[in-house]
């Protein structure tokens, strides 16, 4: 399909890969040579490899013909000091992270994270000068009752800082209910939460909302990313499970 805006295919390894990773990471890199030069790809590697995979992308991307980034998947709202086991936004940045996933659900949930420590967060990326991916969406109860478009306003509302640009924001609706279940929303579903989130963003910073990259993340795989990407208002996908498997990774992309 044709996209107003560019896709954005983004892997998230949560808390798994060991240094023999780096062959799976040069097979995603073998195969976006492959790809539409009009997609995005971004692979958020546990905090202990960014920096090899910032290394190994560096040498397979000579010529910046690649479009292929390095993510982390948190950081603290500080930028240095005493706290320990911490990294910060600017650590990731100087490791070669381009954009930094916060507010995840299994933050929210495993770190009791609020919107207001989310929000914390997201400026910390910001500045770091790191693009924020933040991840909003209902539980399975939150859905049974009705309440999915007030949990995701409520989110959007409480968690993304002002001064939000299509260049330095990413939001990912990812229903905690669909996260390593198997399950997905349909199509229909995701519509309407994408539509209320494009409607939420473009209200409140304007053009900027209109063009920032709104992600569908939970149980995509190759089988259902077609579909779910050919859904207005879904701008690519935030991968789980899916994106540690590169020939997996690779085809969810190809379906975009
Ligand atoms: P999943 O995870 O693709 O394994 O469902 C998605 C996510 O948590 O970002």
């Amino acid at each position: 399909p044709v996209h107003a805006v560019r896709p954005l295919i983004a892997g998230n390894w949560k808390m798994n890969g060991l240094k023999a990773s780096s062959s799976e990471f040069e097979a995603i890199l073998a195969g976006a040579a492959q790809l539409s030069s009009g997609i995005d790809l971004l692979v958020c590697p546990p905090a202990t490899l960014i920096s090899a995979f910032a290394d190994t992308l560096a040498a397979a991307n000579a010529d910046g013909k690649l479009k292929v980034a390095i993510g982390a998947q948190d950081c603290h709202v500080n930028a240095s000091g005493a706290h320990t086991g911490d990294i910060s936004a600017e650590m990731l940045a100087d490791a070669g992270a381009r954009a930094i996933i916060v507010g995840h659900s299994e933050r929210r949930a495993d770190h009791a994270e609020t919107d207001a420590i989310v929000r914390s967060k997201a400026q910390a990326v910001w500045r770091a000068g790191l693009v924020a991916i933040v991840c909003v969406g209902e539980t399975q109860g939150e859905r049974n009752a009705g309440h999915t478009l007030d949990v995701v306003a409520g989110q959007l509302a409480g968690s993304l800082p002002d001064g939000a640009t299509a260049a330095n924001l990413v939001v990912a609706y990812e229903p905690v209910w669909a996260i390593g279940t198997g399950m997905t929303p349909t199509a229909e579903d995701v519509e309407e939460v994408h539509g209320f989130i494009r409607q939420t963003l473009t209200q409140r910073f304007d053009a900027e909302g209109a063009q920032m990259r709104l992600l569908y993340g939970g149980s995509v795989k190759p089988s259902n990313a077609r579909e779910l990407m050919a859904v207005p208002h879904v701008n690519g996908a935030l991968v789980g499970g899916a994106s540690l498997k590169a020939s997996d990774f690779l085809a969810i992309a190809a379906g975009c």
